[in-house]
């Protein structure tokens, strides 16, 4: 890849680190404006508009196709010389580094502590809600229909038997809410026990700066949050649906309970960082 084909750096007052503790949903942030990966995005998406527009005829793919059977070619060329045997084509060609011993011996240490994170009853349980969430929406398509434009990127919600306009606003602010954490719950509950590991087999190393368990559990705690507010206005307004909202909400707040219990600095997570 030439430099030039790099996007160009996004200029801007911007907060270091912003992107790490929050929750994605950059549609319905308000510090877009501080935010380099939101600009960084925009920039490619820009750079992408762009190429697209700039993609000319078939010849010129055609012509990049031919230069790749040349490569191909080539490469192949490089397997017939003979001096280049299949013993000497083993990996890695450059032996190993201590550094690569040390990277290789961390990589193994984080990944133990991912799988003991994914084991945690937490990690689990926001998983189970997280197929539950989903099974939920999936078997009440037909009456709780979800409408997505893709030209003007609404989102509305459309339910049998309500035609006020505001409610059915709200519902849709809801839903949009619960779909929005669904499956981002899990993924931060584990990563907050994978950095909890982390965090507490070295706490020397992690002493006097924000701990990233402590920030995830921050997002998963909004995250869960919303997603009980958003079921309870559900529960309110689908007086059917009771019976089968109120295990969602009694099972986000024993996650609440107990993320808080694990996590009690995660509230005090200074986010944005200043
Ligand atoms: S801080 Fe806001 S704009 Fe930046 S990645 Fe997070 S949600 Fe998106």
């Amino acid at each position: 890849m030439h430099s030039k084909d790099y996007p160009k750096e996004p200029e801007g007052d911007f907060i270091p680190g912003i992107y790490n503790y929050c929750d994605r949903w950059c549609e319905r942030c308000i510090y877009t404006d501080k935010c380099r990966l939101f600009a960084t995005e925009n920039i490619i998406k820009e750079d992408i508009t762009k190429k697209k527009e700039q993609e000319q005829s078939i010849e010129r793919n055609k012509s990049f196709w031919n230069r790749i059977h040349k490569i191909i070619e080539e490469v192949e060329d490089l397997y017939d010389e003979p001096d280049v045997t299949e013993d000497d084509a083993t990996i890695p060609l450059f032996g190993k580094s201590e550094e690569d011993e040390e990277a290789e011996e961390a990589m193994k240490e984080y990944e133990a502590f991912r799988n003991k994170a994914a084991q945690h009853p937490l990690t689990k349980a926001a998983s189970d809600y997280s197929t539950r969430a989903y099974q939920w929406f999936k078997q009440r398509e037909g009456t709780l229909k979800q409408h997505y434009n893709q030209t003007t990127k609404e989102f509305r919600v459309t339910c049998q038997g309500i035609t006020d306009k505001e409610v059915l606003q709200k519902l849709t602010g809801a839903v949009e809410i619960i779909l929005w954490y669904e499956f981002q719950l899990s993924i931060k509950i584990k990563r907050a026990f994978t950095s909890l590991n982390q965090e507490e087999a070295e706490p020397e190393f992690f002493e006097g700066i924000q701990k990233d368990s402590e920030g995830s559990a921050r997002v998963a705690l909004i995250g869960i949050n919303r997603s009980i507010s958003s079921w309870s206005y559900l529960l309110h307004h689908l007086e059917t649906e009771r019976e089968s909202i109120r295990p969602m909400i009694k099972t986000l707040m024993q996650l609440k309970m107990k993320m808080e219990q694990n996590f009690p600095g995660a509230m005090n997570f200074k986010w944005p960082p200043e």
